[in-house]
């Protein structure tokens, strides 16, 4: 099988060359093991972290060793008891065709009916951190105005919805028209197509003249300040991701108008899903509901085989995903 490794370190935005391909014979499944064929992997915008060479909460991919990150397949051969012949498993062993590895280190997938792939998007790592933000971290309440950026992508189409099911008004800001009209059809009340906003503080209060409450962040830099600019008294910011400094090669000063916590009185905290996993049976429970109810839909732009895994990775960074980015690999 195939598998994707970390060629070399990049500087600045990645490119194709810092990933090679290698072949490799699986071995059958020791007692204890099985042998897995991956379907689906992801690719998110945290690898861009694990390619540098920097302790983080994640640790950083190894050179010349295969990738990892989320994947789901179907066993295809066990050799311990709570495993059989075509169960579906969610793992960590992400960027390879297939694995053999301790039984123990996957979890036996129940898709509840819902699309297997769903389970590395909406209803799945990204889902959980557009539920946790929004409802835990940056705390919506009644009333609220929402302002989302990044806001077709995966976390930030699930924001939209989840505040549009529970009432609000909300404002969206992704880059180009066509994901203006995605926005649009998950009922965003104001979408804002930012790479053609010279004045991105004009464009929110286009959209909310009374100002802004509630500001989920996955992009920072121009956006978290014209969420500072535009946020009401006692806003509160949940700081989810800051994708438009991932690849900078000297970390920007600012936001230039950070000052504004204080006089409008605004919590921003940033978080990461995964200190909120106590959450996932009531996401789960609420999610399935709004699916039901037609209130939730979502998207997934896939690239198609293992080859296209670094294509669908280095795509993030320039917005070629529409909802979830998934490699299908079988
Ligand atoms: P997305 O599906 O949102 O894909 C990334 C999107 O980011 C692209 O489609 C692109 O959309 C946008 N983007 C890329 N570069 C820029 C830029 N320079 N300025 C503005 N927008 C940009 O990814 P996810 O939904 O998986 O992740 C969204 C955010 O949430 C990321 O910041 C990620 O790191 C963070 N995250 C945080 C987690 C946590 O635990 N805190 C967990 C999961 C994700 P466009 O065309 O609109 O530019």
């Amino acid at each position: 099988v195939k598998e994707i490794r970390l060629k070399s370190r990049p500087v600045g935005m990645p490119t194709r060359d810092n990933f090679e391909t290698a072949t490799v014979e699986l071995r059958a499944p020791g007692p204890g093991e099985v042998q897995v064929k991956n379907l689906w992997m992801t690719v998110d915008p945290y690898m861009r972290g694990r390619m540098n060479d920097v302790k983080s909460y994640a640790p950083p991919f190894q050179l010349g060793k295969v990738m990892d990150g989320g994947a789901i397949g179907q066993v295809v051969a066990s050799n311990d008891p709570s495993l059989k012949e075509g169960d579906l498993v969610q793992s960590g062993y992400g960027w390879r065709e297939g694995y053999t590895a301790p039984a123990n280190t996957v979890q036996k997938l129940d898709t509840k009916g819902l699309p297997v792939q769903a389970f590395l998007g909406v209803a799945g790592m990204p889902g959980l951190t557009a539920y946790a933000g929004l409802l835990r971290v940056a705390g919506l309440k009644d009333g609220d105005v929402v302002f989302v950026s990044g806001a077709a992508g995966a976390v930030g189409s699930l924001v939209c919805q989840i505040a549009k099911a529970k009432g609000h008004k909300v404002i969206g800001s992704a880059g180009g028209p066509e994901k203006v009209a995605f926005l649009k059809s998950i009922g965003v009340d104001h979408a804002i197509d930012y790479k053609a906003e010279k004045d991105l503080t004009a464009a929110v209060l286009a959209g909310a003249p009374e100002g802004i409450d509630v500001y989920f962040d996955n992009v920072g830099g121009a956006h978290l300040e014209a969420a500072l600019n535009t946020a009401r008294l006692f806003a509160r910011f949940a700081i989810c991701g800051m994708i438009s400094i991932y690849n900078a090669t000297e970390p920007p000063p600012g936001p230039r108008n950070l000052a504004q916590l204080i006089g409008k009185n605004i919590r921003m905290e940033g978080f990461i899903v995964s200190h909120h996993s106590d959450l996932l049976p009531k996401f789960v429970e609420d999610l399935s509901g709004w699916v039901k109810e037609g209130k939730v839909k979502w998207q997934e732009t896939v690239f198609e085989g293992i080859d296209k895994a670094p294509d669908a990775f280095l795509g993030l960074f320039s917005g070629e995903n529409t909802g979830k980015m998934l490699v299908k690999l079988a």
